[in-house]
């Protein structure tokens, strides 16, 4: 029948006529198959007992809302060793028997509460013709199968707050699908183990550094191997570098206060470390004179003829200049030498401090000082450090730098000079990271060690990581170190987690998302139904 098909109804089902009222459409349907199944011994009969009716609820048609009149059959069961003796004609996949909606109707409901929630669901759904109330919304995403039985092999745990700091929940994933696979309650260690200990499959947990869940892990399904997830570990080593460089920043703007000149002691002119530069090769510095002389002698023109009176324009137009920067010369009253060139930043300037510091220590062999800062990391040649040796013995170089620089940092966004990748740094943001290196030996020697493990978790080099604690151990800094021990206590995992491929970037997505759900919805139905409309997301 066409009708049958335009209503998509189930095969067998034949439309008798439709009525169109002033609620929407009332369609008669009636059932025609020859045969039906015996639900319980699934025999086939095709004895006809009696006809009966039935009115269900359908999905709305073009706003309209359905009402479908079935006739529908009740069958005699003629298998003699079966103890129903009659049973009710059944369409499974489109309508349950006793339900008042057919199923797509349901489906539509839980969409729409999936979606919203109880209250806002019950309006979205009469605006599309579907008529219900919150209970039965709330009644059918409670129904919905529970799918946190199925075997996860990868997993990742964290945990979520209810209410920010306040109340906390547990959220875990598979790391297969992608997918959530179940909700707890609370994010304590019993509750967790007795989770997992319920997947026999689990072989591998990511989890953040939080004990807690380590414990679980052990208890609940010793067999898996545990990675701790990567964003902790360099969130953890992101923390502790912080630190030291509150530490570091409040030690350089300490000593950076009583800076008295006393340039009488050694008859030497001092540079801080950052306006040092190589000195000029001769063929510039004979330019750069040249076109400071063009200049003096325009200066000079220019104040004469200010003296005689003449307007600034009229000036500005006898030697060729802006009346802007004639105004300008004029208003300072002296000669305005030309602004020298920002120093082009080169590789060697993060080593300078490292240099200095040595050459005050007496090392004063170049070759030497090269080979050390090639040890640290410097891949420039040795003319650079000759260049600054020349200018220590000419001048006496302080490790006092600019403090604004350092100033204008708190810690909390120094930090992010250390922890992103040096090419993405504008040339500002480099200086200003130059400038923390050379002010003060531990902080370059931190940054170096915070850029070498975040190449490794890059890299998923986790047979580095012993090496790498090795040089912590050896980098007398105290915040690193504390850092280093904590992963010795979870090293197995650690390194587990920064070989493989498993992370728990997707759990934090996940969490994002259940954050939005958790906006959506409050009220009576509680966590049982966010764990529902989590489980449940499209
Ligand atoms: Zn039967």
């Amino acid at each position: 029948m066409e009708e049958a098909s335009l209503f998509s109804l189930p095969e067998g089902m034949r439309v008798e006529h439709i009525q169109i009222t002033e609620h929407g459409l009332v369609i008669a349907v009636e059932a025609s198959h020859p045969t039906s199944c015996c639900p319980l011994c699934a025999q086939i009969s095709q004895s006809i007992k009696t006809h009966y009716r039935r009115v269900v609820r359908d999905a709305p048609c073009t706003g309209r809302q359905i009402q479908l009149v079935l006739t529908v059959r009740k069958f005699y069961c003629r298998n003699p060793s079966c103890s129903r003796k009659v049973f009710t004609e059944r369409l499974p996949t489109f309508v349950e028997p006793w339900a008042r909606m057919t199923i797509r109707c349901c489906q539509q409901i839980t969409s729409i509460g999936l979606a919203t929630c109880g209250k806002g669901g019950a309006r979205l759904a009469a605006r599309l013709g579907i008529q219900t109330t919150r209970p039965t919304i709330l009644r059918r995403i409670m129904g919905l199968p529970d799918v946190s039985g199925r075997s996860v092999v990868y997993l990742g745990i964290d945990d979520f707050a209810f209410r920010r700091g306040y109340r906390f929940g547990t959220i875990l994933v598979n790391l297969e699908s992608h997918r959530v696979v179940d909700l707890l309650p609370d994010r304590r260690k019993e509750t967790a183990a007795r989770w997992m200990y319920h997947q026999p499959d689990l072989a591998v947990i990511s989890r953040d550094r939080g004990g807690e869940y380590a414990s679980a892990a052990r208890e609940g399904a010793p067999q898996a191997i545990q990675c701790a997830d990567r964003f902790h570990v360099v969130k953890n080593l992101t923390e502790a570098v912080q630190v030291l460089l509150a530490r570091c920043q409040a030690e350089i703007l300490a000593e950076k206060k009583p800076d008295e000149p006393c340039q009488e002691k050694q008859n030497k002119p001092i540079i801080s470390i950052e306006a040092w530069r190589p000195p000029e090769p001769a063929h510039v510095e004979k330019v750069r004179l040249a076109r400071r002389a063009g200049r003096y002698a325009r200066y000079q023109q220019v104040v004469e003829l200010s003296q005689q009176g003449i307007a600034t324009k009229v000036i500005a137009g006898r030697v060729g200049m802006s009346d802007r920067t004639v105004r300008d010369w004029l208003k300072q009253g002296a000669f305005p030498e030309a602004q020298k060139r920002r120093k082009k930043p080169s590789s060697f300037d993060p080593f300078a401090a490292s240099v200095l510091k040595r050459w005050q220590e007496g090392e004063h062999n170049g070759l030497a000082l090269w080979q050390e800062i090639k040890n640290q990391g410097y891949t420039g040649t040795d003319r650079s450090v000759y260049r600054y040796l020349k200018t220590l013995k000419q001048a006496e170089v302080r490790a006092s730098l600019n403090p604004e620089r350092i100033e204008k940092y708190a810690a909390t966004t120094a930090i992010w000079l250390f922890v992103r990748d040096p090419k993405q740094l504008d040339a500002v943001e480099r200086e200003d990271l130059t400038t923390f290196c050379q002010a003060s030996v531990p902080l370059k020697k931190a940054y170096d060690l915070l850029q070498d493990f975040l190449s490794l978790v890059h890299k998923r080099e986790g047979q580095r990581l012993d090496a790498w604690l090795a040089k912590v151990a050896e980098s007398e800094l105290p915040e690193l170190q504390s850092f280093a021990a904590g992963v010795e206590k979870d090293k197995d995992a650690v390194q587990a987690g920064l070989t493989w491929a498993v992370n728990n970037g997707m759990v934090e997505g996940h969490v994002t998302k259940l954050k939005l759900l958790k906006r959506t919805m409050y009220g009576r139905a509680g966590f049982a139904l966010l764990r529902q409309r989590v489980l449940h997301a499209v």
